[in-house]
């Protein structure tokens, strides 16, 4: 069966970059399910949703056209024909997600989509997110948490937001966010047999390194 790498972890946890570099590394497909998250929230957006109208939220993404394109090298999402690679990006965009990922119905369809993508993934898989270990994916035969230290995680935030943004607001982003995204009880749940990996001390080819040397021969 093909080879499904699944990898958790919070937003500057590096767990993007991360997964690009293990599929990159073994040849797999790359499935960044925060990405479906965020275009779910920018349609909603789009389409002018109040995004605590939850069934209607629900509906309008169990209705969509949602698109990803797999190879690590050439990541896109399309949305109903809009492609939002970049907009899904926008700091009006993170702000937003949670409002939606935490909409229950929201979850399971898009659950229940990242399974689809995962078992047609006909050359193997990493798949990232926050809930790939516990729910979407606990059958992975690599399993990985990545974590590190809330100051790591806010300097890589500024780092890839080009630095010339103000530290204090990517600051309240990121622990905003994690308290946004504290609602989901999947994200707490102990998961006997995921490997927690700290990259605070590491850099990222030491982090693709020890994923790697997960995989069984
Ligand atoms: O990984 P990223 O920071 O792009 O994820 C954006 C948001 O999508 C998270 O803050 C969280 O609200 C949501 N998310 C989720 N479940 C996942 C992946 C992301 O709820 N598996």
């Amino acid at each position: 069966t093909p080879l499904v790498v699944a990898i958790d972890g919070p937003s500057g946890s590096g767990k993007s970059s991360t997964a690009r570099g293990v599929a990159v590394r073994l040849g797999l497909a790359n499935l960044d399910t925060g990405a479906m998250y965020r275009a779910a929230a920018w349609l909603a957006m789009h389409e002018g949703l109040d995004l605590a109208d939850g069934p209607a939220v629900a509906r309008l993404v169990r209705e969509a056209d949602l698109d990803l394109e797999l190879d690590p090298a050439h990541q896109s999402v399309t949305v109903n024909g809009h492609d939002v690679t970049q907009a899904i990006r926008e700091p009006e965009v993170s702000a937003a997600v949670s409002a939606v990922s935490t909409n229950l119905d929201v979850r399971a369809d898009l659950i229940a989509r990242q399974r689809r993508i995962i078992s047609e993934a006909r050359s193997g898989i990493v798949a990232e997110g926050r809930d790939i270990t516990t729910v979407v994916a606990p059958e992975a035969p690599v399993r990985v948490l990545l974590v590190a230290d809330a100051a790591a995680r806010i300097a890589r935030r500024h780092a890839e937001l080009g630095g010339d943004v103000d530290a204090a607001a990517v600051h309240d982003q990121v622990v905003r966010r994690d308290r946004d995204d504290s609602t989901v009880a999947a994200f707490h749940d102990a998961a006997p047999g995921v490997t927690v990996l700290d990259s605070t001390d590491l850099n990222l080819e030491q982090v693709v390194d020890a994923i790697c040397a997960l995989v069984p021969p």
